[in-house]
Formats: structure tokens, C-alpha cells, sequence
């Protein structure tokens, strides 16, 4: 059997993963703004504590240069004040020496006149000596200004490698330049200041020149040219009070290797990523696992509905195959549901029975029967077998039903199902049917005897509920040329068929007989006779327009005449049955395939009486 593959879901999957993707976004992205701000605020704090150590050398070097100062210039106006003592020799010398000794960040003091030679110092050695070819002493010469602290570019000493000078220009009597007056700083000292502030092993710090050169450095060989700025945290602050008027102010610099400050940071974030690719992996292979498992429960399931459908399609198989009679009936006894074996026992298509009461066909003689039966269905132990006399397409035929009572949740019966067996033949082979006490064994009809039976019965309700009713008594019109044309065979054959005929156009309530030969008995309970006039009428088109096609003969139609005859109170079977003869005995006499009316005393009134019969398209023309 051919069960549709049913396409598993891809999309719920897609999104499954777009979700844990968006989720991971997100996550990643709270990540990366964190570490973003954590980067800021380490570069933040490390930027304030490297302008608090700058500051703490600037502030001190800016007290150096202000002391510096008002010392030159309390030199400048001794000077003024009595210039031949002061320039007398060791007095000085003695002078000088007790200011650098005062002062730490002070290496030596020396006065030079205007030709470069040096007049006065606290280092005894090297008076005399000119420095007029000194870089800073033909500075200041070249651009004299009284006001300016003259700062000299660093320069190679005796004893130091970088040594600046700190000069103030001696005016002369009218403020020309007479020479300089100059602090060598002291380098150790700053050198000191310098490393005092460093506070990690990969910072670096520098006091330099404005025009660039070192004047101490720590590390001891740098230089403002080796630090790359690149990959570096460098703050710097120039030395220039502002009460002084600085031609070139020293700078100070500190900085930092950015690698180390974010160090912890890089950390951090390898940390991070590791974190988070694990999450990605471990989420990732948890939706996997759990699409892996949902995959499987949908293949197990759609196995499961196949599997069911299969079932649903094999019992459909055999419920519509089968040559029992499946039925579903409503707890009113209304058909509805009934499998393909009825259109094949009752004529018609199964769908056209739904809604019919069961028993519909049941003879009247089991009909009391059936409503007990069914009755009982509603009682422990909710399920009957019982057999019932049913008119069908084959005659009144005996079916074992075995029915079973269904309920809801509530206790309550809500259908009951039906399966029936047509027992007739097994009945006769075993004997238990004497099949010829009731049924004619041509046609499958009621014999005659049976029709009395049932005809009497019905009559002594009609009598007893003042209802009406009807006898018909049908035969075939020249029926003997068939059997002699064609043979006996062909005329059973055309028996047979004539006999479907009348089952299909009658009503299920009707009882039908074949009484005689090529004679039929109808009785038709709560009829009127304008109603049976019309139904023979319908009956004789029928009759005329069925065909009967046997091998190797023409196809053979037949007419039939009617007697119809009405009941009415104080009527017995037999005197109905009497009025039908008359009525068809007139049919025939006044040229067959027609319907006469017997009157209501024995047919004398209204026997022979002639009725209109509606034309149904019948090829004889009708006339009563
Ligand atoms: P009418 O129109 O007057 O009724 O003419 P008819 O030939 O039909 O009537 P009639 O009574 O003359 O002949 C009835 C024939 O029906 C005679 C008999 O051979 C035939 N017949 C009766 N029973 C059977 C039967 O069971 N099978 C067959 N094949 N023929 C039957
Ligand atoms: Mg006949
Ligand atoms: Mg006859």
C-alpha cells in the first residue's frame, strides 16, 4: 500500500537555529560592550594616575625653577649692589657653594662676564675658563632679555652626559648684555624625581628640552626620538610657571606600555571568547540533540499515522467487501451508515437507504419482532442476534443481524452497529427453511399462501386503525406467446425480471406476491385508491419500457393489465381479491395493458368504470 512520505518540518528547524543565532548575537554583543567599557575605563584610570605622576614631578620641578630663579636673581641685584666685593674670589665661591648645597636640585651656580670668561663659581676650577662659545651662552648673547630665565639645551658636561643650564642675562649700565649669570641643574637629583614616580616596570619617564633632547631620562638611554608613540600611553606637561618668563620650558613625560596596562584586559577577553564559544558549541549541540530527538518522534509518528491509516484503509476494504450488511444506526433506529452490500440486497445505492428506519423492509409478520429486538439493544448486555424476514431484491429473504449498542462518555447510547447475514440459503440447505410454505420459488416473491397470511393480517389492522388499503392483481399480458416463441427458459427469465420491476417501482410497505402463473398480488396498506390508481399507472409504464436481453434472442418486452380494487370495512381478503379478478378480467377483455377499477359492492358499480391514467411515455395507449 502506498503511503504518502510525509515531509518532516524543515522551517520549525531553520528557525530553531535563527533563534539560538540571535540569541548568540546578542550575547556576544553584551560581551563586546562590556569589554568595550572595560577597556575605556582601565585607559581612564590609567591616563589619571599617569597625569597624577607627571604632576607630581612637574609641581616639584616648577618649585626647583621658582627657587632657581629668585635666586639668580638675588645674585643679579648682590651684583648691583656691590659688585666689586661680590667678584672678589673665594667669598663668592664660598657663597655659591653654600646655595647648591642648599639646594638638591642645584649642581653648581656661575656668573660669566660679557667676553665668556667665567668671573665667579662655587667650583673653583673652573673660573677663568671661557664659555663663550658655549651654545647657550651665545643664546643668550644673541637674544638678551633681562626678564627671561634663559633654559639651555642639554649638553655634554665633565661629569654628566646631559647637563642643563638654568641663566638670567646680567645687564649692563644700560641694559646691554655683560654677561650671564647661571644654576646648572643637577641632573641625579632630577634623575631621582624621575624614577621616584615610576610605579610600573614597563613605564618610562623623561625630562627633555622643548626643543627635543633629553635632559634626564628613565631608562637611563632614552631618548625622546627611541620611544615610539605607537602602542604607547604617554602623557606629558611642560614646566613653565607662570611668574617667569621661560624662553624654552623643559617637558615632562611619562608613559606606558598599552600592552601591559591591558594585559589583564587580553585576558579577559580570551577568557570571554572562550566562554562564549563554548556556550556556542554546547547550545549548538543541544538544538541538534533536541532536533535529532524531535525528528525521530515525527518519523515514529508519521509511522504510527501510516500504520493507522493503513488499518483505517484495510477495515474500509473490508467493511465495503464484504457480503455481509454493515449498518450504523442512530438510537432511533434510522440507518446511517451502510456498507455497499445493501445496494447489492436491496436495489438501490447504499447512500439512498440513510436516513430510512430499519424496518422499513421487514415483513409485517416480524416487524413486531424487530422493534423488541432493537428495543432490547438499550438494556444489558447491550448487544442481540435475532433473524427478520426482509423484502428485498431477491424477495423476502431471512437475515441474522447481530447488533451491538455504542455509548459516549456519559453512559449513553449513541449509535448502535449492525451486521447482518443473508441466512436463506444456508436456511434451506439445512432444512430449516420450508421456503415453499412463503416464498415463490421463481421469483424470490411471497406464494400465495404466505400472501394470504400476510394480507389478512394486514387487512385486520387496517380494519382495526380504520386505515385504507388497496389490492392489485397484476398479470401478463399474452405471456403464453413468450414461452412459445422463445421457450420456457426465456419465459422464467422474463418472470424473474418482471418481478424485480415490481419491487422497484412499488413501496417498501407494499406486500408483493406472485399468486399464479404470470400473476402478481399487491396489496398496498394505507392507500388510497386515487394513490393506487396512480401507482398502477407508474406500474404499467414500468412494465412496458423493462427489456429483457437473453443471449441469442430479441430483446423482449411485455404489457401487463391491472385490476385495481379498494378496501373498505366489512371486506374480507377473499372478496377483495375477487373485485381485483373482475377488475382484471375487464382489463383483459377490454384489450390488456390496462388498469380497471372494480367498484366498491363486488365490483358492480364501479367495475369497468373508466379512469384517466396520467401518460408516463408508455408506447400502448392506455385506456380504461
Ligand atoms: P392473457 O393475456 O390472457 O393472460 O394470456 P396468457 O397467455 O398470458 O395467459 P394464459 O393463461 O393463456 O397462459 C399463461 C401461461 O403462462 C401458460 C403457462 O405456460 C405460462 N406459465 C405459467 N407458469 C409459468 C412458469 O412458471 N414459467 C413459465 N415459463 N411459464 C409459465
Ligand atoms: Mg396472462
Ligand atoms: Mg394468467
Amino acid at each position: 500500500m502506498m503511503v504518502a512520505r510525509k515531509r518532516i518540518g524543515r522551517s520549525p528547524f531553520l528557525t530553531q537555529w535563527v533563534w539560538l543565532g540571535a540569541a548568540l548575537t546578542v550575547l556576544l554583543t553584551l560581551i563586546a560592550v562590556n569589554l568595550y567599557r572595560t577597556h575605556g575605563r582601565i585607559a581612564e584610570r590609567e591616563e589619571e594616575r599617569l597625569s597624577a605622576q607627571v604632576g607630581i614631578v612637574a609641581d616639584n620641578m616648577q618649585y626647583q625653577l621658582l627657587t632657581v630663579s629668585s635666586i639668580l636673581d638675588r645674585i643679579l641685584t648682590d651684583m648691583q649692589e656691590s659688585r666689586t666685593t661680590l667678584l672678589s674670589g673665594d667669598v663668592v665661591g664660598s657663597y655659591f657653594s653654600a646655595l647648591a648645597a642648599a639646594l638638591p636640585g642645584v649642581r653648581s651656580i656661575a656668573i660669566v662676564d660679557a667676553h665668556g670668561n667665567t668671573i665667579a663659581s662655587d667650583r673653583s676650577q673652573t673660573i677663568g675658563r671661557n664659555v663663550g662659545g658655549h651654545p647657550y651662552y651665545r643664546e643668550i648673547k644673541a637674544h638678551p632679555d633681562a626678564h627671561a630665565l634663559y633654559v639651555s639645551l642639554p649638553y655634554q658636561s665633565s661629569l654628566y652626559s646631559n647637563v642643563v643650564n638654568v641663566s638670567r642675562m646680567i645687564p649692563g649700565r644700560d641694559g646691554e648684555f655683560a654677561g650671564t649669570v647661571s644654576v646648572m641643574l643637577n641632573p641625579p637629583y632630577f634623575s631621582a624625581l624621575l624614577t621616584s614616580v615610576l610605579y610600573a616596570p614597563d613605564m618610562w619617564g623623561g625630562i627633555y628640552h622643548a626643543d627635543g633632547p633629553a635632559f634626564v631620562t628613565d631608562p637611563m638611554k632614552l631618548s625622546a626620538a627611541s620611544v615610539s608613540h605607537a602602542g604607547h600611553m604617554i602623557v606629558q606637561r611642560s614646566v613653565n610657571p607662570a611668574t617667569l618668563k621661560i624662553d624654552k620650558p623643559l617637558m615632562i613625560e611619562l608613559g606606558r606600555d598599552e600592552t601591559e596596562i591591558f594585559l589583564q584586559w587580553s585576558q579577559d577577553i580570551a577568557f570571554r571568547t572562550m566562554i562564549f564559544l563554548s556556550i556556542c558549541l554546547v547550545s549548538s549541540l543541544a538544538v541538534r540533540a533536541f532536533q535529532f530527538a524531535q525528528r525521530r518522534s515525527e518519523h515514529q509518528a508519521a509511522g504510527a499515522e501510516a500504520v493507522l491509516q493503513a488499518t483505517r484503509e484495510n477495515y474500509q476494504l473490508i467493511v465495503e467487501n464484504t457480503t455481509d450488511l454493515v449498518a450504523k444506526l442512530d438510537p432511533q433506529g434510522n440507518y446511517t451508515y451502510l456498507n455497499q452490500a445493501f445496494s447489492s440486497i436491496y436495489g438501490k445505492a447504499a447512500g439512498e437507504h440513510l436516513g430510512e428506519h430499519f424496518s422499513a423492509r421487514v415483513v409485517e409478520a416480524d416487524r413486531e419482532l424487530a422493534h423488541t429486538s432493537f428495543r432490547k439493544l438499550f438494556d444489558p448486555p447491550y448487544a442481540l442476534s435475532f433473524t427478520l424476514r426482509e423484502l428485498t431484491m431477491g424477495g423476502i429473504r431471512h437475515l441474522q443481524w447481530t447488533a451491538r449498542a455504542l455509548f459516549d462518555v456519559r453512559g449513553n447510547t449513541t449509535e448502535i452497529i449492525a451486521i447482518g447475514r443473508d441466512m436463506t440459503d444456508h436456511m434451506r440447505q439445512v432444512g430449516i427453511l420450508e421456503h415453499q410454505a412463503y416464498q415463490d420459488f421463481l421469483t424470490g416473491l411471497a406464494n400465495r399462501r404466505y400472501f394470504m397470511e400476510l394480507a389478512r393480517e394486514e387487512l385486520i389492522r387496517a380494519s382495526c386503525n380504520a386505515e385504507a388499503a388497496c389490492l392489485l392483481m397484476v398479470d401478463v399480458d399474452h405471456f403464453k406467446h413468450i414461452n412459445d416463441a422463445h421457450g420456457h427458459r426465456v419465459g422464467d427469465l422474463m418472470l424473474q425480471s418482471f418481478s424485480k420491476v415490481l419491487l422497484k417501482t412499488l413501496r417498501s410497505g407494499d406486500i408483493i406476491a406472485r399468486v399464479g402463473g404470470e400473476e402478481f398480488a399487491v396489496l398496498m396498506p394505507e392507500t388510497t385508491l386515487d394513490l393506487a390508481v396512480e401507482i398502477a399507472g407508474r406500474l404499467k409504464s414500468a412494465i412496458a419500457e423493462n427489456a429483457l436481453c437473453v443471449e441469442n434472442t430479441p430483446v423482449l418486452r411485455v404489457t401487463a393489465s391491472i385490476g385495481v380494487a379498494a378496501w373498505c370495512s366489512g371486506l374480507d381478503l377473499d372478496d377483495l381479491m375477487e373485485m381485483a379478478d373482475g377488475a382484471l378480467y375487464q382489463a383483459k377483455h377490454s384489450g390488456r395493458n390496462r388498469i380497471c377499477v372494480a367498484g366498491r359492492s363486488a365490483g358492480i358499480e364501479r367495475q369497468g368504470a373508466h379512469f384517466t391514467v396520467p401518460n408516463t411515455g408508455s408506447a400502448v395507449e392506455t385506456f380504461i
